[in-house]
């Protein structure tokens, strides 16, 4: 599509080209990575530290905040503890960051909830992975934990880095005048989010507010029958926000703030399951332009079923990857999306600003 062509062509460029031995010579960015999970997710996070551990923070000792609606057990404190190379510290979500909707008659929402069950919405179904896209949309950068920090790097358990990252990101973010840094973008599954895009659009109208160039990456124009709003519909892209370097100032911004309370209210985190990157990629699109986005497309990244590798990129075979097999065909659809969104970008030479392995 034209407008990610945009944000890597005009606008971004690759931060820092060939290998490179890490460079640890200026001091770090006033960021941290950021984990929600929980005890019985210990594994996956062990997995996913040891990767960004050997690919990057062994040489750069960022922070790590754990988070967690319920409380972490002393053998998972212990364990991340012995896996990570910076401090790290452990906090609780609190019910005014967890809560369920008590605007919302509980049977309404719980209904609401159920039927997205019976209907097989991904993850629709669970009371707690609503709460876990609404903590992301509109709270993370509220923990207390997070106070002192300007930026953070989102981590997922299970998550893997296929390349080292010589140089911090954090800082050529700060270089480069970027606000939001992205590695996937794909297309959301479009039963999880049927009103959002009404919402999202009536706030940048509501607002005065016109694109800046971003919003036109995120929207299309409608078939002549469809249910467009003012004129255009979500073509359901969204950075894939497993992944994120942003700074929390976006989010702490009092445009920010009104958007989330206007989606919040609309009940959409509980009677449709919008998830946090629509939420964040549709914010940007409204409130960012192309130039404060980063493609981190010399990044190698996977996440369950979906991977950006800059070094396979230029011709990568999706049915020769035995893990691919296995997937269903609404996985593999979302796969060949994802090829599809990257195509535009792939650097040409292996291993651009990282060494694979
Ligand atoms: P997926 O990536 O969309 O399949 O969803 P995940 O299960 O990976 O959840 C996204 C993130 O939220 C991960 O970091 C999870 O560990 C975390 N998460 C999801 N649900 C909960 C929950 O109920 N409690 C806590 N503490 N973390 C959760
Ligand atoms: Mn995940």
């Amino acid at each position: 599509p034209p407008a990610i062509r945009k944000i890597s062509e005009e606008h971004d460029k690759v931060f820092v080209s060939g290998c490179l031995e890490p460079d640890t010579s200026r001091p770090r960015a006033n960021g941290a990575f950021v984990v929600l999970a929980r005890n019985k997710e210990l594994d996956g996070v062990i997995q996913s530290i040891k990767s960004i551990e050997r690919h990057f923070n062994r040489w750069y000792h960022y922070p790590y905040v754990f988070l967690n609606d319920g409380e972490f057990n002393s053998t998972f404190k212990e364990t991340v503890q012995n896996y990570t190379s910076g401090t790290v510290e452990f906090g609780k979500v609190d019910h005014d960051m967890w809560g369920y909707p008590d605007w919302l008659d509980p049977k309404v929402w719980k209904e609401g909830i159920a039927k997205q069950g019976d209907a097989a919405v991904m993850y629709g179904g669970l009371e707690s992975y609503h709460a876990m896209c609404r903590f992301y949309s509109g709270f993370f950068y509220k923990h207390p934990l997070l106070a002192k920090y300007e930026w953070y790097w989102r981590l997922e358990p299970e998550i893997k880095y296929f390349c080292d990252i010589t140089y911090d990101p954090f800082l050529a973010m700060i270089d480069n005048n970027k606000t939001y840094g992205f590695t996937i973008a794909v297309k959301e599954l479009k039963e999880t989010v049927p009103n959002i895009f009404r919402y999202a659009s009536a706030y940048k109208r509501l607002n005065n507010i016109t694109s800046q160039g971003l919003w036109e990456m995120f929207t299309e124009p409608p078939e002549i029958d469809s249910d467009a709003v003012e004129g255009e519909k979500y073509n359901m892209c969204h950075f894939w926000s497993n992944f994120e370097i942003a700074r929390l100032d976006f989010f702490r911004s009092k445009e920010y703030e009104d958007f989330f309370q206007m989606m919040d209210k609309s009940g959409g985190f509980w009677m449709e399951r919008w998830g946090d990157a629509p939420i964040h990629s549709l914010a940007a699109g409204i409130l960012l332009a192309p130039r404060d986005i980063h493609y981190f497309r010399d990044f190698g990244y996977r996440h369950t079923t979906i991977q950006h590798c800059p070094a396979n990129a230029p011709a990568r075979q999706l049915p020769r990857d035995p893990f691919l097999e296995k997937t269903t065909s609404d996985e593999r659809k979302r796969l060949e999306e994802d090829r599809y969104w990257d195509e535009w970008d792939a650097p040409k030479e292996n291993g651009v600003g990282c060494r694979c392995r």
